[in-house]
């Protein structure tokens, strides 16, 4: 049986920016869709409904321990003015994986494609159409039952908000500098960092807080156990050419699998280049440094596509990339999937999704 959404307009519409004066995550489109979750119902009433404030019981478990999980993709105009999501089901598979994790009862998969379909749908007018501009998408759960005992909460709201956003890279990429940190930890073994949940966000801002004063861009997360396998950079999957090899660190369980991720090692495949997920040291990147082996390294994830590094820290030592300067394989990529998302390469894949 397919449940039907209900649909509430909202009867005043917001005035929308305009593409060059957009920016990240500060303004929202008319409407949001949600879903509740009790023990008793399962999850119930799919609606779309105004964009607007949850009311929420003080002692709602999500506010004190945490209980939630997102996730964030895009949409794109094309050239043709078709709107389209970057591979949407990817995304809720993920939603799903990370609910799993913090003991949220699973959404249907279907339902919850088509609530990002759907709500996108209604909001066409939103997206925005400069090149580099995009509608975020961003589902998220939370545990809303009044209860301060600690166990997986038996109430929840699944929602939807899209926010228009800004070219990450209005001046063009721009090879930013690291600090690689081994003081704090972003995630361990056995912990939650393969989810994405807000947690994992407020464990990071520390450092990266420590790292900006210091004038870095970002910061470089090691493993929690011997500090010294790379994680991820920031909030985004690590990748480096060393010699003739890229390298990636595998899905262990502390890194997040990400969707840019999978799509990157599987057009590098594509073409042929020897890619390896393993685990890499900081010390075999230093040394690959010195010995002028290691040139290329990048981040990867939806709001960027791909981050450039140019310069990385490590105990005082300053390891820089390719001159500072943004590397071959590094701008291939970033133009390949910008390609696919804008409709201006092919997706054989079929990785874009018309709404
Ligand atoms: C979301 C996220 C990524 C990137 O995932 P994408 O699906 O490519 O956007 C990488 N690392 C962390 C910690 C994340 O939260």
């Amino acid at each position: 049986m397919i449940e039907p959404i209900r649909i509430q307009k909202a009867t005043v519409k917001k005035q929308k920016p305009k593409d060059k004066d957009l920016t990240f995550g500060t303004v929202f489109t008319d409407h949001m869709f949600v879903m509740d979750f009790q023990e008793e119902k399962g999850w119930y009433d799919p609606r779309v409904e105004p964009y607007g404030p949850f009311p929420m019981d003080p002692a709602a478990a999500v506010l004190h321990y945490a209980q939630a999980v997102f996730d964030g993709l895009k949409a794109f105009r094309q050239r043709d003015g078709k709107v389209v999501l970057f591979r949407p089901q990817k995304h809720v598979e993920r939603l799903i994986e990370s609910s799993k994790r913090l003991c949220i009862p699973p959404l249907d998969p279907e339902l919850a494609l088509r609530s990002l379909v759907e709500l996108v749908g209604m909001e066409k007018d939103w997206v925005p159409s400069m090149v580099g501009t995009s509608l975020y998408v961003r589902p998220t759960i939370i545990a809303n039952e009044p209860f301060l005992g600690v166990r997986p909460a038996k109430s929840y709201i699944y929602y939807v908000i899209l926010s228009p956003v800004g070219a990450y890279y209005p001046e063009g990429m721009n090879p930013v500098k690291i600090l690689v940190v081994d003081k704090y930890v972003r995630a361990v073994e056995g912990g939650v960092g393969g989810a994405k949940t807000g947690v994992n966000y407020a464990a990071s801002l520390y450092a990266a807080e420590e790292a900006k004063h210091g004038g870095f861009t970002q910061v470089l997360w090691l493993d929690g156990r011997e500090r010294k396998y790379i994680d991820e950079v920031g909030t985004m999957n690590i990748m480096m050419k060393i010699g003739d090899e890229v390298i990636t660190p595998p899905l262990s369980g502390t890194i997040l699998a990400g969707v840019t991720r999978d799509s990157v090692l599987t057009l590098m495949r594509e073409w042929g280049l020897r890619v390896s997920e393993r685990p890499v040291t900081i010390d075999e990147v230093a040394q690959a440094a010195h010995k002028g082996q290691l040139q290329e390294v990048w981040g990867t994830g939806t709001a960027a596509v791909i981050s450039p590094v140019g310069e990385l820290s490590y105990k005082g030592e300053r390891i820089v990339i390719n001159g500072g300067r943004i590397g071959p394989l590094t701008q291939k990529l970033y133009d390949t999937i910008v390609g696919i998302q804008y409709g201006t390469a092919p997706d054989p894949h079929g990785w874009t999704v018309a709404v």
